[in-house]
């Protein structure tokens, strides 16, 4: 079984060599040999990723990610057998009558520039991020670490356990695009519990909390205004002005009437139109998102927002192409989750230490997986492990406190034992 400090020594490792939502080869590379290592069982790509359902995936993005990934040193055979998609899943068969239990941990980056300045202690002590843009920023490199911990206690303790356990490790979860593709490969559909957690929050190191809070149900989505250019000054007339089209869109997007009774939000976080100062705009770009309190307040925003769109568009005579990328529902945790949770966290730091915190967290895509396993008669919950951090998530100074990695192994072996013991 892995110690303490090798775990810590190959988070940095992970921190060192971050990857974007689908282009996680070498995280996945490292996952896989470790639980093949472990002596699991093991699927990858396709066998655990539904490529019907994958959302936001840049296939250029994800052939340079490949060749960056076998030149760091990702396994070429494991590459291949991944067949363009990240992510993977162990699974421990023990052989004896049971639970089915499912844990998930997500393993992408953030698409942010981590600092480069000696205080921050990543880049001090020489193992900051060495990819250009690319930053684990909130702290998925522990949950991968953690994910792999417990394979490795899973593997040493099959023989005192009794059902399955299979433990995922989601690529994708920015932007929330990874838990769709994943749960569409079935893996979850015999699952009884199911447990997906998060570090930080701005819970301090030594708190667990068995009780997410409110999660928001969203969609995310991208617009491409099509016009038609002309001479500005000459012509005017002639063209089809898209940035009017896309500017008129946001305005009236943001206008969208919310309801009164539930949390809801709406962003449009970037426009982007024209093509010079004297050319009558024939393109823009918008990306935004809309976010409700329940799948009902996020579908009624999401489709004023189609419509808001493509009506702008056609007052100004162009055209709207609208994309999904990504998306997330909301959620409710079950209490005999809760309560099995808030057993082992109390086993494992002491009951002063177990909150239940009313975290409004924004949104999570483990949410499509936690509400898969409901529809089918299962149970769960998510969990906050506190870290303390240097930096809040997403901002480049991000850091946590690495004493979360070996809270979180014990816990879960506490967890897994209550479940599925051999002598439950
Ligand atoms: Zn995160």
């Amino acid at each position: 079984m892995l110690n303490n400090s090798e775990l810590i020594a190959l988070r940095r490792e992970l921190h060192k060599y971050p990857e974007t939502g689908w282009c996680e080869f070498l995280t996945t590379s490292k996952v896989v040999g470790y639980l093949r290592s472990f002596g699991l069982k093991v699927l990858v790509g396709p066998n655990v990723i539904n490529p019907k359902y994958v959302l936001g995936r840049k296939p250029e993005k994800v052939t340079e990610a490949q060749a960056r990934a076998l030149q760091e040193g990702a396994n070429p055979k494991t590459i291949e057998e991944m067949g363009g998609y990240t992510g993977c899943a162990a699974i421990l068969e023990t052989g004896r009558p049971g639970p089915v239990i499912g844990i998930r941990f997500d393993i992408d980056c953030v698409d942010v520039d981590e600092i480069k300045e000696n205080s921050h202690k990543p880049y001090f002590e020489g193992w900051a991020s060495t990819h250009q843009g690319e930053m684990h920023a909130c702290g998925h490199d522990g949950h991968t670490v953690m994910g792999i911990a417990v394979c490795s206690w899973l593997a040493e303790n099959a023989d005192k356990l009794c059902g399955t356990i299979k433990v995922l490790f989601q690529p994708a979860e920015e932007g929330v695009r990874g838990a769709r593709p994943m749960t569409e490969s079935g893996i979850l559909d015999d699952v009884d519990f199911f447990f997906g957690n998060h570090l930080g929050l701005n819970l301090p190191t030594g708190i667990i909390s068995p009780d997410p809070g409110i999660f928001l149900a969203t969609t995310k989505l991208d617009a491409h205004f099509t016009g038609k250019a002309s001479h500005a000054g000459a012509e005017p007339d002639k063209g089809k002005n898209a940035l009017l089209a896309s500017a008129t869109a946001a305005l009236s997007i943001h206008a969208i009437a919310r309801p009164v009774a539930f949390s809801s939000s709406i962003n449009v976080g970037t426009l982007r139109a024209g093509t010079g100062r004297n050319v009558v705009p024939p393109s823009a770009d918008m990306q935004l998102e809309v976010r409700g309190e329940t799948e009902e307040v996020c579908a009624y925003l999401r489709e004023e927002a189609i419509n808001r769109i493509t009506g702008s568009a056609q007052m100004y005579g162009c055209t709207a192409g609208i994309e999904k990328v990504g998306e997330a529902t909301d959620f409710k945790p079950d209490s005999e989750a809760i309560n099995l949770v808030e057993k082992a966290a109390t086993e494992t730091v002491g009951p002063d230490n177990v909150k239940k915190l009313q975290l409004a967290m924004g949104s999570e895509d483990c949410t499509i997986m936690l509400k898969r396993v409901q529809a089918k008669g299962g149970k769960g919950t998510f969990i906050v492990f506190g870290s303390t951090l240097a930096a809040g998530h997403h901002q480049n100074r991000f850091d946590f406190d690495e004493d979360v990695i070996d809270i979180a192994l014990r816990f879960y072996q506490n967890l897994i034992m209550l479940v599925a013991g051999k002598a439950n």
